[in-house]
Order: C-alpha cells, then structure tokens, then sequence
C-alpha cells in the first residue's frame, strides 16, 4: 500500500520529468547501481531504484538484473506479478531495436532486446520444443467447429483453455511448458454457449462453435496476436468471473463461489492454483489461490451445482491484509478477474500409488482437497490416504466435521488435527510439526509400499516439513511441497 501511495503522490519516479525515451543496450548497462537501477523486462525499461525498498524479496535480488535484461529472472520468480501497472511510473521507455548478427546474408532480422519476433520464437521452438500443432475449420447451418491437431498424446480437456470475449476468439492448448493459440478476431458472431471435445488417444481437440444466424462463413476469420503459434507459457491469460456466492466457514474463512463466463472453457487441473486480480486504489493486485472441489462441499449443502462453469475457493480473509479485505468487500454479482491454471504437480504421481500422506496447516488445505477427492476415486492401488492437519486453534479447522465423516465413511481415509494454541478443552494432539508427530503417522501401510506425501502450508512450516521428511528417509521423488 505504502508502495502505491507512492506511485499516486505525482512524485517523478524515473527522473526524466514524463519523458519516454528509447533505451540502448548501452545505456541500460551504465544504469547498474541501487540509487540508479534500470531494468528490462518484456522489452520495457524501468527504473527500479525507487521500489527498491518495497521488493517483498530484498534489494538483492532486484540487483540480480540491474543494468540488464531481467525478463527471465522474472519468469523465473513471479512471472504472475502484474509488473506493468505495479511500475508503470517507473517505465523509462523501450529498448532500441538493434539489427541481429545475421547468420548469414539471407537472414537479416530484426531482434528487439527481451523479445524476439514471433516468427522467431516458433521458429526456435520448432527446433528445441514439441512439434508445432496444426488447425482447420468446419461449418454446417448452425455449427462451426475448429479442430486442432496436437500431435500429442497426453492431452485431456484441462489442457485446453478456451475465451471469446469483446470479438476475441482464444484458445489455448498447454503442451508441456508451451501454448499453441489460436487467437481471432471471427468473422461472423456467435452464441455465448461453446464446448470442446478431446479424442485424448491421438490429441485432436473440437471446439464447437454455435452460429448466431445460419449462414454460410467464408472465413472464420482474422489472425490476433500469436494466432497458430506455439510459445514458451509466457504471462497469464485473465478473464472476468462473477461472485455468486460467498460463505462463513470458520471465523476467518470463507467458501467464495465464482462462475466462469458463459463462453470460457477453463478447467484447473488438481494441485494447480490460478491468480485472482482486483483493482485496488487504481492498481491491479493479483494473488494466488488453490481452487477446491465439490466432493467434500456435498457433505456441506444440497444439492450442489455440479458444473464446470463454478469454481470454488477456501480464503482466509486477512483484516490487514492486501488483498483479502477487498476480495470479502466484493457483493454477489461483482467481477473478480481469474487467470489460466500454474502449478508443477503431476497426476503421474499417483501412478500405482499405495499410500497417500497430506500435511496441511492452515489454508494449506487447499490443494489437499482435490488430492484427496482424486485419489480416493481414482486410484485403484490406493491402500491409505492419511491427512494430518495443524492449526492454530480448534475454531481454525477447515471444514472439521466433514473430514470426519469421510473419514468414518470410507475405512482407507484417516484425518489427525494438530492445534498449536489449543484451549483446555482440547484432547486431541497438540504442538508444531515434529520427530515426534511425524515419525508414527509416515508409517507405510505395508513395508516397501510406494508413498507421496504432499505437504503445504506457511513457507517456514513446509520448508521444516520437508528437512523432517528428509530426516525420515523418504526420498525427493517421494515428496511433494507446495510452494509460493
Ligand atoms: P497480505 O497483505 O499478504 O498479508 C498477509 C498477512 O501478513 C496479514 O496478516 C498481514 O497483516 C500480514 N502482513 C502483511 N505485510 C506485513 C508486514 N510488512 N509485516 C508484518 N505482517 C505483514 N490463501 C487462501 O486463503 N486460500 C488459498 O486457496 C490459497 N492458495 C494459495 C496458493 C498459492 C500457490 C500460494 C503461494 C498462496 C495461496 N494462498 C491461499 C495465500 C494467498 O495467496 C495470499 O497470500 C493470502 O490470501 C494473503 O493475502 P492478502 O493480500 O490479503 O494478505
Ligand atoms: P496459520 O493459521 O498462521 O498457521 C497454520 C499452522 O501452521 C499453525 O498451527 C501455525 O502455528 C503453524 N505454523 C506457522 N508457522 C510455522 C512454522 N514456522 N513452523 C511450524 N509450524 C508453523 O496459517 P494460514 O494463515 O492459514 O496460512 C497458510 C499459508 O499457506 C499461507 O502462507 C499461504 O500462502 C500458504 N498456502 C500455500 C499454498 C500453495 O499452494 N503454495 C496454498 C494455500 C496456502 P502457530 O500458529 O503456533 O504459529
């Protein structure tokens, strides 16, 4: 906040009085000092020295790019962080364009520093990447349906994220760490309502597309940014989702119920998070959230909107935090932005799978749940799901009675609830995670069984976590933590 009073107090951040100018590679190295730091990012120059002080992770850090192109350390990081509105009074201008060292006389091209041209970057990945998919069209009276051809084998429907909003047509296809889009501007309107169809065992994926009037199209028609192109995953994809219900589930925790616009298809893969954004005094504020599944939200309420247009969300609300307050003030039928689907973990994890252990704290829950709901549906070697479950007080317990009831429902499930400040009342364990929490509750069901253990929750609680695990002889490929 302090942060942006700043950028609003009219004060001249980059000390050239408004002016844009074009930046040289030159210049840019000259710039390399704490109290004089410019960066790149994107192909955008920004004079960071005065938000050295408020970088959440240190001076350093910001000092890592000084005087340099930055545009990979920040991908690297934070690639999630809205950097254009949380700096743009920093922006000092754009790098100049440079003609590339040509690999021979044919190929005199143009590089601008921390972009290359879109030709170049397929290009490249045609080379290093997975091969590049292809698309074509087809219409009848009142279909349009565009099939992409991913050459691909592993690709299900949350592979494929879908939007048409203001004219835009966009579709994107995560093919490892690359996109493939399909990005157009269409000729002709249609209906909100759209859906896709994937034939996972050659990778063909359907989009179909409701014609508003039953004409014929020439065309379906013209090429926007990035069209038929494969890309590193690079920046994130937002759309706009209305607040539909918002629900008390411990003092400080609500169940937030958002709906996906009627023309997006958007489905977030389990152990992923996606980013929320709101506008907050004039600037985009984004933060991460770990959707939830409906299965234990059954326990809660019937009947249960059981549709992928809804995603659910545990948040804590923080009463100093940044974010939170704001995303609580929302009333129903407000807009909260909701980008494309992050995270690393990989449902191959589960392969063959005899014994799942989940260490939670706090909203640390989050992605346990749809980890739970997955495996104990879909994993037949599955032998033992256990969770154990710190928090601060007994009234801090996320959804409490329904662990409880699965676990008296389904025999291979048990939940422990471990509170750091309990009150007299409580009989059950107690403490932080420890040796001697632990080491009883990691037994295997059987002796060699194959094990995963997902641990999240505050960074100091994991990063203990993960040492003690260590300490216990489970390997890293037995260990999954979810980190910031
Ligand atoms: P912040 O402004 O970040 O503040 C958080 C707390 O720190 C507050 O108590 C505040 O008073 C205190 N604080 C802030 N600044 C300072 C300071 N300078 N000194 C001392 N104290 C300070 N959260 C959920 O509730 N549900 C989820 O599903 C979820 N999923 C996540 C997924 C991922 C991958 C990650 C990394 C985090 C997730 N989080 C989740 C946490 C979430 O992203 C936010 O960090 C959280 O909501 C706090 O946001 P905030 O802006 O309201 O609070
Ligand atoms: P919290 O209520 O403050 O803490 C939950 C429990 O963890 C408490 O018992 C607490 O003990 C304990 N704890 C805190 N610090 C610890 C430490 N250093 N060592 C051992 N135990 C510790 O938690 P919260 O406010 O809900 O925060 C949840 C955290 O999870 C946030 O940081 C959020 O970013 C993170 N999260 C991450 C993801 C992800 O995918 N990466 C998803 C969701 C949430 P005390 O109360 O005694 O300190």
């Amino acid at each position: 906040m302090d942060w942006i009073r700043l950028t609003k107090s009219g004060k001249d951040l980059t000390g050239l009085k408004g002016r844009l100018i074009e930046v040289t590679e030159e210049e840019l190295k000259k710039h390399n000092k704490k109290d004089d730091c410019w960066i790149c990012i994107r192909g955008l120059v920004y004079n960071v020295s005065p938000y050295m002080e408020y970088h959440p992770g240190g001076e350093d850090e910001l000092m890592k790019a000084a005087g340099s192109d930055g545009t990979d350390l920040f991908d690297q990081v934070h690639r999630w962080v809205n950097y254009e509105s949380m700096l743009k009074e920093c922006l000092v201008g754009r790098m100049a364009i440079k003609p590339a060292v040509p690999k021979d006389y044919r190929e005199e091209k143009k590089v601008v520093n921390g972009m290359l041209p879109k030709s170049q970057v397929t290009d490249a990945l045609a080379k290093e990447g997975p091969r590049s998919p292809s698309y074509d069209w087809f219409q009848t009276d009142s279909l349009v349906t565009i099939v992409i051809y991913t050459k691909q084998k592993d690709i299900n429907l949350d592979s494929v994220i879908v939007d048409h909003q203001d004219d835009s047509f966009r579709a994107e296809i995560i093919i490892k760490d690359y996109s493939y889009i399909i990005h157009l501007g269409l000729s002709h309107e249609i209906q909100e309502d759209l859906s896709v169809r994937v034939v996972e065992n050659v990778g063909k994926i359907e989009i179909v597309l409701k014609k508003k009037e039953n004409t014929s199209w020439k065309r379906l028609g013209h090429p926007l940014e990035n069209h038929d192109s494969l890309v590193p995953k690079k920046g994130l994809h937002y759309r706009k989702c209305q607040l539909i219900s918002k629900e008390g589930v411990t003092h400080d925790t609500k169940l937030f119920c958002l709906m996906l616009p009627p023309s997006t298809h958007l489905q977030v893969p389990i152990g992923q998070h996606v980013y929320l954004k709101l506008p907050i005094t004039g600037t985009e504020i984004v933060k991460p959230y770990t959707p939830v599944s409906d299965f234990l939200l059954s326990e809660v309420k019937e009947p249960v909107i059981l549709n992928n247009k809804y995603i659910y969300f545990l948040i804590k609300i923080y009463p100093a935090g940044l974010f939170t307050p704001e995303l609580d003030h929302l009333q129903i039928g407000d807009f909260v932005s909701v980008s494309n689907p992050e995270g690393n973990f990989k449902i191959s994890q589960f392969q063959e799978l005899e014994d799942l252990i989940l260490l939670a704290a706090g909203t640390g829950f989050t992605p346990m749940v749809k980890i739970l709901t997955y495996a104990l549906t879909n994993i037949p070697s599955l032998r033992k799901v256990k969770l154990m479950f710190f928090n601060k007080t007994e009234d801090d317990i996320i959804w409490r009675s329904q662990l409880e009831k699965l676990a008296f429902k389904d025999k291979r499930f048990d939940v422990e609830f471990v509170v750091s400040a309990p009150t007299s009342e409580w009989n059950g364990k107690r403490g932080h995670i420890s040796p001697a929490l632990l080491s009883e509750f990691l037994k295997r069901s059987l002796d060699k069984s194959k094990v995963l253990v997902c641990i999240c929750g505050p960074t100091p609680f994991t990063e203990q976590g993960i040492r003690l695990l260590h300490d216990l002889n489970f390997s890293k490929d037995e260990i999954h933590s979810f980190t910031a």
